[in-house]
C-alpha cells in the first residue's frame, strides 16, 4: 500500500490555515446524528471527547480505569511547551517548530510540527480558561521553565503535577458533556477489537471489566487515544496499564505502524533498587534546570562510595566530574534527553556508576541551594549571612519549585535530597513510534483515527521533553475536531450504524475465542513462559536498541 500523508500544498506557515478554510464541514443539525467512539480518556482522548461533544457529535468514551481522571497522563510532572514568548527570550512559532524538528532528528513530518507549534499557544489559553493552576511568577503572570535541548524557557508547569492538573481540566470539560448527555462514558471497559465494515471503521468490541460481558458499540468513526507502550520494555516509567493492546488490535485490522522502536529514554529516573521491581519512578526533567549531574573523577572514590565508606558530600569540587558541563558547555546539564542518557550510560559502563548496581549518577542541588540562598539574603538585606541561613533560604526556593518531587524521592530512596545528591539513571519513558497517521490524524483504515502518544507522533525521533502533553492536547482540542469533520461530512446520510451486521458478529466471536484460549489453563502456562522469555530478552537489549534508534 502506498502511504499518502495528505499534507496540503502551499507554504509551511499557511498550510493549516488554508486547509481549515477549505475542508468540508458538518452543520450543527447533522452533527446530532453522527456518533464517534473515542478509546482513551487521557489528555488526548479526554480533550478530543470534550471538544467533539461540544461541537455537537454524540460521543462514546471508553477507558479501562474506573474514572477518566486516572488515565496515565496524570503522571506527567514537568510541563507543557508553548511558543508564547512570555519570557521575551526570543521564542516564536518558528523556533518551537525548528527545535522540535531538530529534536526529532529531522525525521518529523514538518507540516504537522509547524501546526503543532502554531496551536501550542491556544492550548495554554484553553487550559487557563478551564482553571488549570499553572505556576505564576511574582507579578502574577504565567511562569516558564526550561527543558533539555532548547535555549529558551517555554515550558508551562503546575509544580511537578502538570499532567494531573491538565487532566483535571480536560476531565471537567468532559464532565460538562457527560451531564449534557453528549458523552456516554464507559469506564472500566477495555477495547478488544475494532470493527471494520466495507473498509471503514464502524465500531468496537469491548469487554465490561466489572461484569466480564462482551459488548458491541457502533459509530461513524473511531478514535484511538490509548497512550504509549513503554512497558514492552521490562522496566519503564509508564503505568503498568500503558500497553499496546488497542494499538495492536487496530494494526491487525489494517492500520500501519510507524517507527515502533523509536523509544525515548529519560535520563532522570530513580535507579533500579533490586530484582523484584515492576516499574521505575521518574524524577522530572525540570530538575535539570537546577541540578548538576556528576560522578566521581577517581575510581577509588567510586568503590569507597559503593562500599559505604565515603559520602558523596565529602568529595571536593575537583574530585567530581560534571561530565555534561565538561562535554557540552553550551547546553550543560540541559542537553537533550538522549544525549544525557547516553552520557550517563557511558560513565556507568566505564565503571563510575555510584550505587550498588553500578547504575546511577548524581543529580546535585548543592550549588542551586547556595545560589538561591545568597540571592535571597541580598533581597532580604541580610548582611554576612551564615552558611545555615544561606542553606535555609536557598532550600525554601528549591522546595517551592520541586518540593513534591523531592518528597517522592525521599519516600522511595529514604535519603534526603536537600542534604545529599539524588541518584538517577536512564529508563524507557515515551514511545515516539506508534500507529501511522496522515495529516488528518487518520490511520490507513478509513474512519479510524489515532491521536496522542498512541500515534507515531509528529516528532520523529523526538528527544525533547514537554512535547508529549503539547501533542496530545493539540490533537484533541485543536486538530482532530477539524480534520474528522472533513471525513464525517460524507456520513451525514449514512444513518445509525447497526451492530447486527456479520462484521460485528465475526469480531465478537473472534474476541470470545481469543479470551477462551487465554482462560484455558493448559494454554496459560505456555503464554506465561513465552512472556517471561520476551521480558528477559527486552531487559538485555532495550537500552541498546533504543539508543541506536534515537
Ligand atoms: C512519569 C511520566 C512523566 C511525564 N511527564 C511529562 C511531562 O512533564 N511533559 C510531557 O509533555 N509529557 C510527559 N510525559 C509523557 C505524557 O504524560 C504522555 O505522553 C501523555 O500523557 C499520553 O497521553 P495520552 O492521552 O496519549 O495517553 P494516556 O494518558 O496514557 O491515556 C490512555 C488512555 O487510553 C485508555 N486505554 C488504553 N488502552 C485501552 C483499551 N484497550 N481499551 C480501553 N481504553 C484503553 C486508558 O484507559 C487511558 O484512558 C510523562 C510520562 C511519564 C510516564
Amino acid at each position: 500500500m502506498a502511504l499518502d500523508s495528505k499534507v496540503p500544498q502551499g507554504p509551511l506557515k499557511d498550510k493549516w490555515t488554508d486547509y481549515k478554510n477549505h475542508i468540508n464541514l458538518v452543520n450543527p443539525a447533522n452533527k446530532r446524528h453522527i456518533d464517534v467512539i473515542v478509546v482513551g480518556t487521557g489528555l488526548a482522548g479526554g480533550s478530543a471527547s470534550a471538544t467533539l461533544a461540544e461541537l455537537g457529535y454524540n460521543v462514546k468514551s471508553f477507558a479501562y480505569q474506573d474514572s477518566p481522571r486516572r488515565a496515565h497522563s496524570i503522571a506527567a510532572q514537568g510541563g507543557i511547551n508553548a511558543a508564547k514568548n512570555y519570557q521575551g527570550d526570543g521564542d516564536s512559532t518558528y523556533r518551537l517548530f525548528y527545535d522540535t524538528v531538530k529534536g526529532g532528528d529531522y525525521r518529523s513530518r514538518e507540516a504537522n510540527v509547524y501546526r503543532l507549534a502554531e496551536v501550542s499557544a491556544n492550548i495554554i489559553d484553553q487550559c487557563v480558561a478551564q482553571g488549570v493552576p499553572f505556576a505564576r511568577d511574582y507579578g502574577g503572570l504565567l511562569d516558564n521553565r526550561s527543558f533539555g535541548g532548547v535555549l529558551v524557557s517555554r515550558t508551562f508547569y503546575a509544580k511537578g503535577q502538570t499532567g494531573q492538573q491538565l487532566l483535571l481540566g480536560a476531565y471537567s470539560a468532559m464532565n460538562r458533556q457527560i451531564a449534557r448527555g453528549k458523552i456516554e462514558m464507559f469506564n472500566r471497559h477495555e477495547m478488544l477489537d475494532v470493527v471494520v465494515v466495507d473498509g471503514k471503521a464502524r465500531g468496537i468490541i469491548a469487554r465490561n471489566l466489572v461484569t466480564g460481558e462482551i459488548e458491541r458499540h457502533s459509530a461513524h468513526a473511531v478514535v484511538i487515544a490509548s497512550g504509549g507502550y513503554g512497558n514492552v520494555y521490562f522496566l519503564s516509567t509508564n503505568a503498568m496499564g500503558s500497553n499496546v493492546t488497542a494499538g495492536w488490535k487496530v494494526h491487525k485490522k489494517g492500520a500501519y505502524f510507524a517507527n515502533p522502536c523509536y523509544t525515548q529514554i529519560h535520563p532522570t529516573c530513580i535507579p533500579r533498587s533490586g530484582d523484584y521491581q515492576s516499574k521505575l519512578t521518574l524524577m522530572s526533567e525540570s530538575l535539570r534546570n537546577d541540578g548538576r549531574i556528576w560522578v566521581p573523577k577517581n575510581l577509588e572514590d567510586v568503590t569507597a562510595i559503593r562500599e559505604g565508606k565515603l559520602k558523596p558530600t565529602q568529595l571536593t569540587e575537583d574530585q567530581r566530574d560534571y561530565y555534561l558541563e565538561r562535554r557540552y558547555p553550551a547546553f550543560g546539564n540541559l542537553v537533550p534527553r538522549d544525549v544525557a542518557s547516553r552520557a550517563a550510560k557511558e560513565r556507568c559502563d566505564a565503571g563510575y556508576g555510584v550505587n550498588a548496581t553500578g547504575e546511577a549518577v548524581y543529580l546535585d542541588f548543592k550549588s542551586a541551594i547556595e545560589r538561591y540562598g545568597k540571592e535571597q539574603a541580598k533581597l532580604k538585606n541580610i548582611n554576612n549571612p551564615t552558611d545555615k541561613e544561606i542553606y535555609n533560604l536557598g532550600k525554601a526556593i528549591v522546595e517551592a519549585k520541586y518540593g513534591n518531587l523531592f518528597q517522592m524521592y525521599e519516600k522511595i530512596v529514604d535519603e534526603n535530597p536537600y542534604e545529599t545528591p539524588m541518584m538517577i539513571y536512564p529508563a524507557t519513558h515515551y514511545t515516539m513510534g506508534g500507529v501511522w497517521v496522515d495529516y488528518n490524524l487518520m490511520t490507513t483504515v478509513d474512519g479510524l483515527y489515532c491521536i496522542g502518544e498512541a500515534n507515531f507522533s509528529d516528532h520523529g525521533a523526538n528527544r525533547l521533553g514537554a512535547s508529549a502533553l503539547m501533542q496530545g492536547l493539540a490533537d484533541g482540542y485543536f486538530v482532530l475536531p477539524y480534520t474528522i469533520g472533513d471525513y464525517l461530512a460524507a456520513e451525514i446520510r449514512t444513518g445509525k450504524i447497526t451492530t447486527d451486521s456479520k462484521e460485528f458478529e465475526e469480531a465478537e466471536t473472534a474476541v470470545k475465542e481469543r479470551l477462551n484460549f487465554f482462560i484455558n489453563k493448559n494454554h496459560w502456562n505456555r503464554v506465561c513462559c513465552v512472556s517471561s522469555m520476551w521480558a528477559s530478552v527486552w531487559v538485555h537489549h532495550c537500552f541498546t536498541i533504543s539508543v541506536i534508534c534515537n
